[in-house]
């Protein structure tokens, strides 16, 4: 069910938080009005936090059960379908019986398998659509695993949703995007519907359209975006809400890219550059393995005069020749220093080997 349309993403919009009944009526009417306007981009669900996780005492904590009936009263007026997190069976129970239409698990849920297999139990005999956000450190199997407790349930309408990562230190995201991570859910669970938050990556209103575009580039379904009538009087994440209008306006500007076509012509020129692509691959692998066989070399070298494998100078030394070179080619710093760190922690484990092997004498 949270497969993009032919000529949208599916859409989920709605508030941080579920704040007052004439809020939470508002932002759905609203939102509501701007889809009559413009079909294109009429929203698929209405988002709203009833229970709130908070990472530090004291802010708002949510309205809990009281403002469920709020979430039907939506529903009744406007015909929106809506989503609330729950992070207990309690909380599940509460929100079928107020006939909440999609329950989403958050991020500091998704970590605890305890409690992901608490919301588990309490599905069981109910088929209620569930996503479920990433954890909120960038741990694959733990994202993988709650699905799968939550599949295992019986759950058959299920998703997955990107809101990033925490990360010690600072960026200009609020939560580290590290988009191999859903990548590679794709790849390993290609059935799973994904859906990126913007907001909650972001954590701002000016990247917004950036990271929902990427994450439409990268082929995926859906967007969830918190959306406020007055966005800085909001209660809970006030920088990353945006109103109804504004986010109308992002959702125009999106462009949805097609993954594939049948145009002949398009797929022999992309065939051709992809066989292009595929030699350079080669290349690289060639050159890999010679720089190797050169390490251990220089291993074998090392250690007959009795040297240590690792020169922090040389090491410098490379990465600022390399840094050089890189940006004369169009290639960022990060990159090389990803790429050469690799590549030499590689040559190291060569090395390490090579003078280990001629350290036991049954093997020289
Ligand atoms: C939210 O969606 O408002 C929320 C609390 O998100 P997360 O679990 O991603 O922090
Ligand atoms: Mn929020």
């Amino acid at each position: 069910m949270f497969q993009k349309h032919n000529d949208r993403p599916f859409l989920i919009a709605g508030p941080c938080s579920a704040e007052t009944e004439a809020q939470v009526l508002q932002i759905a009417h609203d939102l509501k009005d701007l889809s009559i306007q413009h079909p294109g981009q009429a929203i698929d669900l209405y988002r709203a936090g009833v229970w709130k996780p908070r990472t530090r005492p004291g802010a708002f904590e949510g309205n809990g059960a009281q403002a469920l009936p709020w979430l039907r009263q939506v529903k009744e007026e406007t015909g929106l379908r809506t989503t609330i997190e729950v992070a207990n069976a309690n909380q599940v129970y509460e929100a079928l019986k107020f006939g909440i239409d999609v329950l989403w698990i958050g991020a500091r849920t998704t970590v605890n398998p305890f409690s992901v297999q608490e919301i588990a139990d309490a599905l069981k005999g109910v088929n209620v659509p569930v996503l479920v956000k990433n954890p909120v450190n960038p741990d694959l199997d733990l994202w993988i695993g709650a699905i799968e407790r939550i599949g295992n349930a019986g759950i058959t309408q299920l998703g997955a949703i990107h809101r990033g990562f925490s990360t010690y230190a600072k960026s200009k995201f609020r939560n580290a995007p590290y988009w191999e991570i859903p990548i590679e859910l794709r790849r390993r669970m290609p059935e799973i519907p994904l859906i990126c938050d913007n907001s909650h990556i972001c954590g701002n209103r000016v990247d917004l359209l950036e990271i929902a575009q990427q994450a439409l580039d990268l082929n995926y379904d859906g967007l969830m975006t918190e959306v406020h009538h007055t966005p800085d009087a909001a209660w809970s994440d006030a920088k990353q809400q945006i109103t109804p209008l504004v986010y109308h306006e992002l959702c125009q500007k999106l462009v949805l890219r097609r993954e594939t076509t049948d145009n002949v012509s398009f797929l022999e020129h992309i065939e051709n550059l992809r066989h292009k692509i595929d030699e350079v691959d080669l290349e690289m692998m060639n050159l890999l393995a010679r720089r190797m066989r050169l390490a251990e070399d220089i291993g074998r070298y090392k250690k007959r005069n009795n040297i240590a494998i690792l020169q922090t100078a040389r090491w410098n030394e490379i990465l600022e020749k390399a840094y050089q070179q890189g940006r004369e080619r169009g290639l960022n710093d990060p990159f090389v220093e990803k790429f050469l760190t690799a590549v030499h922690q590689e040559s190291i484990a060569h090395q390490t080997k090579i003078m280990q092997e001629e350290n036991n004498p049954a093997k020289v």
